[in-house]
């Protein structure tokens, strides 16, 4: 499977939103809320090769929490309302916004290693032979 362009980006979307294997896209990624499964129940692929890391959690307080840490402020300075406006508001905007994109954003992470073959520095000869045992699926 080699995509391109729109395409390749449209499978990490998909595959990564819905928490899909990115090779068959039929199979799960995840065996519970964050915890990736050890293969695809679809198709067999082994997600030894993900290392997401810390990325889900880069990205949701970069694109999502600072943001609304933005929006508190202009709240707080705008109108100044009690901080009980703040409690129930700001915090749990922040809080649920950041732990329910955490999932979506593993998935597209995890999507995107395994369709750009991503590998670490150095490791080129274990991902060659990864890749060789997973086209033997
Ligand atoms: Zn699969």
């Amino acid at each position: 499977m080699e995509l391109e362009g729109k395409e390749k980006l449209g499978w990490i979307l998909k595959t990564g939103w819905l928490g899909r294997c990115p090779h068959c896209g039929k199979g799960r990624m995840f065996a519970s809320w964050l915890k990736l499964a050890k293969r695809c129940d679809a198709c067999g692929l082994d997600y030894s090769f993900a290392s997401p890391d810390d990325g889900p959690a880069f990205f949701a307080m970069t694109i999502i929490s600072f943001p609304l840490v933005g929006f508190a402020i202009w709240l707080e300075l705008a109108y100044s309302p009690g901080w009980w406006v703040h409690l129930l508001t700001s915090g749990p905007l922040i809080l649920g916004s950041c732990i329910a994109s955490l999932r979506p954003l593993k998935g597209w992470i995890v999507a995107s290693q395994y369709v750009n073959k991503a590998e670490e520095a150095g490791s080129e000869e274990l991902a060659r032979r990864l890749r060789a045992r997973d086209a033997g699926l």
